[in-house]
């Protein structure tokens, strides 16, 4: 068995990498353990919410699955803070946790031709510093140019509940422990990162009448541009809270949980704490939400979101039927938390090759994130770059003011990771700029240049776009007089007439406001609705995004100072130990990186440029 490249994991990140890689004309295989669990959800079956839509929509924008595959298979859709500006639009998918599986699972096998070997990959293979292949813990060797370890929480994998410690990767799964040694053998740091989940529970001992509905939102909100049909029906979430009850058996045994017990020694995500953190952290507060949330549509299973917990079976039941509504509730699966070995991020170079190895990306949960869109929106990157690398061309390396994977994978490599990541709209500068509307207008041109997607959907793009800037032009032109508005018009009580461009402009107008405006002033000629919100989002955020450019001017003035690969930080001068240590450690490929790194000082910046100026001028 020979491949181009080669993906250990069929995780997210896995699938997302293989499948860019044969649409770039290589060929490859995924080595995972259970060729029917590709991309199967670990945790709650739902894709997106904050910061995370974007990347599925720049996952999408470049030709990747995650978002064809949740509105394939999504039982609700949301839009989240309509509310507020366009730039914090996020979509969320509730997909059907099996049906999401099965569908990746077809569609990379059958549709795409990838290669599926169902094995456990224990070592990693190399020659003069290079990647040659993996060799399955039984024995086989596959060769292959490339190598991307995509291994999620799998890597010496230990599950907690209570006291009770089980070697698994994920519920009922095996662990890979060999894979890790054979890490460390070729000599990459491995850290430890903790993640936790909530108990399932079945559905039929609900009683729905007692928490608050959640419907999903219509018109559809689809992820993909490719997605053309109406899934399956909406199905409802619910909101539920916790009791003083709840909070009376969790802080009661709180010693129990291996969380409080000192059994667990590494960190988890802050942001998504246990049930029994939540009452410890947040001890002023007596109750928190509990989003009930289907786990399909084939299922009674249940998610109760916000309920993740390490404490043992018998606590669990007993804090869980306190909660609202699930007073007779019955559980199918315990809360668990798990313990996994990761590889800090600074081992990785931007487009996700190992420093160490040669051909070896990393790619997903094993650099140190958290998170299904996270893991895709880096297996993609590191396919492309497998295949770059295969083709001897410079790695396609997205920075902070193009997307939001580039935020993420910037973050990974400049930064220590001292709790698995994630993102959140605050981690981009230029978020106003890089919005869920525009991903397709920020990388469409890559998927074209890396033959991503095929030709008609980029010219049927470019369409959209024409068709965008028509509208734009079309409500400059639209006159609408003040006498004919409402509350609306206050502000205009000077003139006859405004532009509808005006109207659409004004600060706080939502896009469930404008279209109805837009329609009533007959501005919606032969527009589709989607040319129609791209128009509206255009017109609010351009004073906004061209100020924002200026910014992102500077900041791509300091990227351009490329540090070569070479450059011996070592030997610099006149600066300080600690942030000569800083730059050896992390070893950053431009100033602006180098000025992003925790601890490092402008005056560590203005000795640094002087160095490399030095450093250009001789090796001229
Ligand atoms: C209990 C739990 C709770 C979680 N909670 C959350 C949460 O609340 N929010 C959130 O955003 N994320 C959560 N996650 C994380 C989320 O599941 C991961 O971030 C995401 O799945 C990572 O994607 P990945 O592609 O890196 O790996 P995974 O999706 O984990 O896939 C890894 C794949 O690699 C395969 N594999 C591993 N090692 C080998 C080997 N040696 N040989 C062959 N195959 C191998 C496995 O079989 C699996 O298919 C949770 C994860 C777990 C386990």
């Amino acid at each position: 068995m020979d491949y181009d490249v080669i993906i250990v994991g069929g995780g997210h990140a896995g699938v997302e990498a293989a499948l860019a890689a044969v649409r770039m004309g290589r060929k490859a295989a995924i080595v995972t353990m259970d060729r029917h669990k590709l991309a199967l959800m670990s945790c709650n079956p739902a894709i997106g919410g904050i910061a995370k839509s974007h990347v599925v929509k720049e996952v999408d924008a470049l030709g990747g699955l995650m978002g064809l595959a949740a509105d394939a298979t999504g039982i609700q859709f949301r839009r989240l803070n309509l509310s507020r500006g366009a730039a914090v639009w996020s979509t969320r998918v509730q997909a059907d946790r099996s049906h999401y599986a099965r569908f990746i699972s077809e569609y990379v096998a059958d549709i795409i031709g990838v290669d599926v070997i169902e094995s456990l990959a224990g070592a990693i293979l190399t020659e003069n510093g290079k990647v040659a292949g993996v060799r399955t813990e039984d024995g086989v060797t596959i060769t292959g140019k490339t190598v991307i370890i995509c291994s999620g929480t799998f890597l010496g994998g230990l599950i907690h509940i209570g006291t009770k410690q089980i070697k698994a990767g994920r519920r009922g799964e095996k662990a890979a422990y060999r894979l890790s040694e054979s890490l460390k053998e070729l000599g990459f740091e491995v850290g430890r990162l903790k993640t936790g989940t909530p108990p399932r529970i079945d559905g039929d001992s609900i009683d729905f009448s007692k928490c608050e509905i959640q419907p999903g939102h219509e018109p559809i909100p689809f992820f993909s541009h490719r997605s053309d049909r109406q899934p399956f029906e909406q199905t409802p979430c619910y909101l539920t809270y916790t009791t003083d009850q709840t909070k009376e058996i969790v802080s009661a045994n709180q010693h129990l949980s291996a969380i409080f017990s000192g059994q667990i020694k590494s960190i988890g995500p802050r942001y998504c704490p246990s049930i029994e953190d939540k009452f410890h952290r947040f001890a002023d507060k007596d109750r928190h939400q509990i989003f009930l949330e289907p786990e399909g549509n084939g299922t009674n299973e249940v998610y109760p979101n916000g309920f993740a917990t390490s404490l043992p079976e018998d606590v669990q039941y007993d804090a869980i039927r306190t909660v609202t509504g699930l007073e007779n509730v019955r559980i199918t699966q315990p809360g668990y938390a798990i313990e996994y070995d990761y590889c800090p991020a600074f081992q990785v170079k931007p487009s996700l090759e190992t420093r160490r190895v040669r051909g070896l990306f990393f790619a997903g949960q094993i650099n140190g994130t958290s998170g299904y869109e996270e893991a895709a929106g880096q297996g993609l990157m590191a396919g492309i770059n497998a295949v770059l690398y295969i083709e001897k061309e410079d790695p396609f390396v997205l920075d902070r003011s193009q997307a939001y994977i580039g935020v993420m994978i910037d973050d990974l490599t400049t930064r220590s990771t001292t709790e698995p990541y994630r993102l959140f709209t605050s981690r981009a500068e230029y978020r106003l700029a890089m919005r869920e509307d525009n991903a397709r207008d920020r990388l469409n041109r890559f998927a074209q240049k890396y033959g991503l997607v095929p030709e008609d959907e980029y010219q049927a793009f470019e369409k959209l776009q024409i068709q965008t800037e028509e509208a734009v032009r079309h409500f400059k032109e639209v006159r609408v007089k003040v006498s004919d508005l409402d509350h609306r018009g206050d502000r205009f009580k000077k003139v006859d007439s405004i532009s509808l461009e005006k109207l659409l402009k004004q600060p706080g107008l939502t896009i469930n406001e404008a279209l109805p405006l837009i329609a009533r002033f007959n501005g919606d000629i032969d527009f589709t609705r989607e040319a129609l919100e791209r128009a509206v989002i255009s017109i609010q955020y351009r004073g906004y995004v061209a100020k924002q450019e200026r910014e992102i001017a500077k900041f791509l003035k300091m990227e351009s100072e490329v540090i070569p690969d070479d450059f011996n930080f070592a030997s610099l001068a006149g600066l300080k130990q600690e942030a000569k240590d800083k730059f050896i450690h992390f070893r950053p490929g431009s100033l602006g990186q180098a000025g992003r790194i925790e601890g490092v000082t402008p005056g560590d910046i203005s000795v640094l440029s002087i160095h490399l100026l030095r450093h250009k001028r001789t090796s001229k």
